[in-house]
């Protein structure tokens, strides 16, 4: 079976979010179950610069205007295509942003370029590259099945995958002219979105099948608290929706083997921990002594309950707990969180930035994770967690709520219990929830068992891997 991922982000080559990580490891994950997958993204300098030699395999002579070439390259056992228009992606800053973090004003033309370059591969383009499904990733390639429809491969099946439904891609109506679509597209049943046009809504109503990455998030995503509009489209074709939760790359997240950790560790070694710890303690300047230490890794929003933590970070002090946090977003939490370490120092360290081996060697060193998302699709960093014997602390909600097992009366007795989950995502509710994980931190052998239990549960891409396969082979054998 061939399949044609289409992404805007790939781990190792550009992230910006758990998109990446996915996007990055599941190709890896299907080939065990034969599939062959191939990876469509853009040409960003630093995928460009990371790839090295790569060899043409077709050219689109105007997308968008705009010579196009499509790349063929390996990389780290990714079989990519990569997307080249120099003057859409050869660009500084972000995948979406210019240097100064501001969204790119053309960010519709370049993406509605990726999904119809995508849709012109699943129409023929690559003759050696036949796809017999094409998977797209949120909003950014949300757009591949509209494409295929309208233009090149009504026959393939396509799925869509939503890592975030906050993230929809809608732009205004005068765009519509130049999206190479018919005039029916602009209608409610296609792209049309409140008057304006949607990316992640086209794709919805024109995938064959939605996959959203846990099965909470994809009840939750019915609910107008958490579909953000698009719970009625979701909803209409609701028989079409499955949750299947993110596994993690289980190579490179390995704490036995583990660069960025400062003594390798299994379960059995927990002890081996505290060079981690210490390694931690001298980054973040933090005192030495016995208390547990809480680690955030996180983009600095909202969304993550990042203030939902500021209103805690007294009261983790106050009980003798630490607090290291990695991450950079609102300008507002970043100072608050800096001001909260300037006040409690020797207790809070906080790091401005994005750091990957930094945030490896957190979770090696850290007692606890704190994830207070008010809504999380899966969430990545609680898995990290488990299988470094990091103990997650989250909110109830989507992902989170799949994969962390609570430790309440019944999942203490049975020995199963993984983490610590909070209903009340409310600084209170957090609050709340640190007694009970300062009390089990009080019972080494109970902790104990929680880091062990984590770190034995499965969070490989197996069981996703297998899930997604099988959903392919369904909409294949059904075809579209
Ligand atoms: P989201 O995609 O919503 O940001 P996820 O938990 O799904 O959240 O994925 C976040 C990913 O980004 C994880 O791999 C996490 O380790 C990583 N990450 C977030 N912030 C940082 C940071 N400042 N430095 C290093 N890695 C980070």
């Amino acid at each position: 079976m061939k399949v044609l991922s289409v992404s805007s982000e790939i781990f190792p080559l550009i992230k910006t979010g758990g998109l990446a990580d996915v996007a990055g490891a599941l190709p890896l994950a299907m080939g065990t179950h034969g599939i062959e997958m191939r990876s469509l993204l853009p040409g960003y300098p630093a995928v460009m610069h990371k790839v090295g030699k790569t060899k043409k395999v077709a050219t689109i002579a105007s997308l968008f205007g705009e010579k196009a070439n499509i790349l063929s390259v390996k990389y780290g056992g990714l079989d990519l295509l990569i997307l080249d228009v120099p003057a859409f992606y050869r660009r500084d800053g972000g995948p979406y942003t210019d240097a100064l973090g501001k969204d790119h004003a053309d960010n519709w033309k370049r993406f509605a370029a990726l999904s119809l370059a995508a849709a012109e591969i699943a129409g023929g383009l690559i003759p050696s590259f036949k796809p017999d499904l094409v998977h797209a990733h949120d909003w950014q390639a949300a757009m591949t099945p509209v494409y295929m429809r309208y233009r090149s491969a009504p026959e393939i099946p396509s799925v869509i995958t939503v890592h975030n439904i906050a993230f929809q891609g809608q732009f205004g109506p005068h765009i519509f002219g130049e999206l190479n679509l018919p005039p029916e597209a602009f209608a409610m049943e296609a792209i049309e979105y409140y008057g304006d046009i949607g990316f992640l809504k086209g794709g919805l109503q024109m995938a064959s099948a939605i996959t959203t990455v846990s099965p909470s998030y994809a009840r939750e995503i019915l609910t107008p608290e958490f579909g953000m509009g698009l719970q009625g489209v979701i909803g209409a074709r609701f028989a079409h929706v499955s949750g299947i939760v993110n596994g993690i790359d289980t190579a490179i997240w390995d704490p036995q083997n583990d660069p960025a950790v400062a003594t390798p560790y299994s379960s059995k070694q927990l002890n081996k921990r505290v060079s981690s710890r210490y390694a931690i303690e001298r980054h973040f300047a933090l005192d030495s002594d016995e208390g547990p230490i809480f680690c955030v890794i996180s983009r600095l929003t909202w969304q993550k309950g990042m203030d939902l933590l500021m209103e805690t970070v007294d009261d983790i002090v106050a009980q003798g707990g630490k607090l290291v946090v990695l991450g950079s977003g609102d300008q507002s939490l970043e100072s608050g969180l800096l001001n909260a370490a300037a006040r409690h120092q020797g207790r809070i360290g906080v790091h401005i930035g994005y750091d990957e081996p930094l945030s490896h060697l957190m979770q090696a060193g850290s007692d606890a994770i704190l994830i207070p998302s008010r809504f999380e699709p899966c969430g990545l960093t609680q898995l990290y967690a488990l299988r470094y014997g990091c103990i997650p602390v989250v909110a109830h909600t989507g992902g989170l709520a799949d994969t962390v097992i609570d430790a309440n009366e019944a999942a203490l007795a049975a020995g199963v219990a993984t983490g610590f989950q909070f209903a009340s995502i409310t600084g209170y509710g957090l609050r709340q929830t640190l007694a009970r994980v300062f009390a089990v931190w009080g019972n080494k052998s109970i902790w104990t068992q929680m880091q062990k239990n984590g770190m034995k549960s499965d969070v490989s891409w197996d069981k996703s891997a297998a899930s997604y396969a099988s959903l392919y082979s369904r909409l294949i054998s059904k075809g579209n």
